[in-house]
């Protein structure tokens, strides 16, 4: 049996037969009520997305635990074994900051923002990339499966087959992959490209990005690839879409529930028993496209569309990423414009945005998707949205409507919502119909349409 090096002399280290690689641990720190820190699940797709099958099957998941400290060691959650990675601040500020999220992402949102590159990054995503390949290495059951995540970890599945050609290993990208027009901006390409190909299998969102790296694999490492196959050497790696999704069942369950029910009643209370609830829920992100959103209810409620008393605006947007500029001067923009609304359209106890940012546990979700008449999904781009699959999952009753950006993967899937381009602002202006039961929709542009069914 083949086992790498790392394992060499470390007898004590617990081994599994599937281990989930990504950045991130599943979980956070949080103040308990006595004052002790406790771990919980953390918000986030990613983890939502592997969590379902992580309880049913014994693994661990090598990350990061946030902060630049020793790595701590962490008691299993949920039944899954946790093994740190440690980052110094020198491999947050180049490979998580810098190369992860400042290059590689806008890059691969459609450079919705610059990308921005810097020489020393690129020897910062290596170095990281090499210490959660060894990490891996070392809890992995020889023969195992190891199933690396995500755009920070592209090089891992090249680098772990070197130090242990016993594994199967799986890579699966959670964000879009861009067509080779962008893609080949990168300096480093062909590096990123040979780091997945050590993977057995890839993964994408969509046929479109499988197609994409195909194309890119034959253009720059001449090797013969389809969207389904690529030739390495003595190798054949498959590729294809598997696109994520959520336990729709456990959702619709909580949802359920009296005491999650009883929530949403007291929520639309609260909010003064509207006729509408627009519900907006994201991350802190450029690419959610919060501010054309923002905008274009702006301008429906100023030339008279929508009326606050009757219709209100939910938006939860989850503060990350905050020492990457481009998102902290995005949230000074989102948090100025939510100001200058509520302070020209809102009155006392009538703000035409509720604007919040702390992230909410799953039944407070529920609760709010409960809630909400209309759940305004409109990213730039996007690899997934799970959120507006969990709003489907959790409207039990089958009512509401989803307005979903055609940038948004998972727009290829939930083919009855009411698609929309979010760069078209001038679309959001037109078409309006204020007679009946008013929903958004789309049809190429925003409107509030008369939509009985969807009431
Ligand atoms: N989420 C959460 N609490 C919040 C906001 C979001 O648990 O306050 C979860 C949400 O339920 C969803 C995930 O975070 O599962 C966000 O995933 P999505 O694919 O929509 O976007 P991402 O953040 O991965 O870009």
């Amino acid at each position: 049996m083949l086992v790498g090096p790392l394992l060499i002399g470390m007898p004590e280290m617990r081994q599994s037969s599937l281990v989930v690689v990504a950045n991130r641990l599943p979980i956070d720190d949080s103040m308990a009520p006595d004052g002790a820190c406790e771990w919980r699940r953390s918000p986030g797709g990613l983890v939502n997305a592997l969590h379902p099958l992580l309880r049913h099957t014994p693994a661990t998941w090598v990350g990061w635990a946030g902060g630049t400290g020793l790595a701590p060691t962490l008691p299993d959650v949920d039944g899954v074994r946790m093994h740190t990675v440690p980052l110094n601040a020198d491999d947050l500020r180049d490979h998580y900051e810098g190369f992860a999220n400042a290059t590689l992402w806008p890059l691969y949102h459609d450079s919705v923002e610059q990308p921005v590159h810097r020489r020393g990054w690129w020897e910062a995503y290596q170095r990281v990339n090499q210490r959660f390949a060894e990490a891996a290495a070392a809890v992995a059951e020889p023969g195992g499966a190891v199933w690396v995540q995500d755009y920070h970890l592209q090089l891992v599945p090249g680098l772990l087959r070197t130090l242990r050609p016993d594994l199967r290993i799986g890579f699966f990208l959670h964000v879009p992959f861009p067509p080779p027009e962008l893609f080949m901006q990168l300096p480093r390409r062909a590096e990123l490209l040979r780091g997945m190909l050590g993977a057995d299998l890839i993964g994408f969102q969509r046929a479109q990005a499988a197609h994409n790296f195909a194309q890119l694999v034959a253009k720059v490492l001449e090797l013969p690839a389809t969207d389904r196959r690529i030739g390495v050497a003595d190798r054949v790696v498959r590729i294809g879409a598997f696109p994520v999704s959520i336990d729709t069942a456990e959702m619709a369950a909580l949802a359920a529930r009296p005491d999650v029910a009883a929530r949403a009643r007291r929520l639309r209370q609260d909010l003064g028993e509207p006729e509408h609830v627009i519900l907006s829920v994201d991350r802190m992100d450029y690419t959610k496209g919060i501010e054309q959103r923002l905008k274009a209810y702006s301008e429906l409620i100023a030339g008279g569309h929508v009326k606050v008393r009757d219709t209100v605006l939910v938006q939860v947007a989850v503060p990350s990423r905050e020492r990457v500029g481009q998102y902290q001067i995005l949230r000074d923009r989102v948090e100025r414009e939510v100001g200058r609304i509520n302070g020209e359209f809102g009155r006392v106890g009538e703000p035409a945005i509720h604007y919040l940012t702390q992230p909410f546990d799953r039944a407070e979700l529920a609760a709010l998707y409960g809630v909400a008449d209309v759940m305004a999904v409109t990213p730039l781009r996007d690899g997934m949205n799970l959120v507006a699959k969990e709003y489907v999952a959790a409207r039990v009753d089958e009512t509401g409507a989803l307005l979903l950006s055609e940038f948004a993967g998972s727009a290829a899937e939930l083919s009855q919502a009411y698609l929309v381009n979010p760069h078209d602002l001038e679309g959001l202006k037109k078409g309006v119909s204020t007679s009946g039961c008013s929903v958004w929709t789309a049809s190429g542009t925003w409107q509030l349409v008369h939509q009985a069914e969807a009431c």
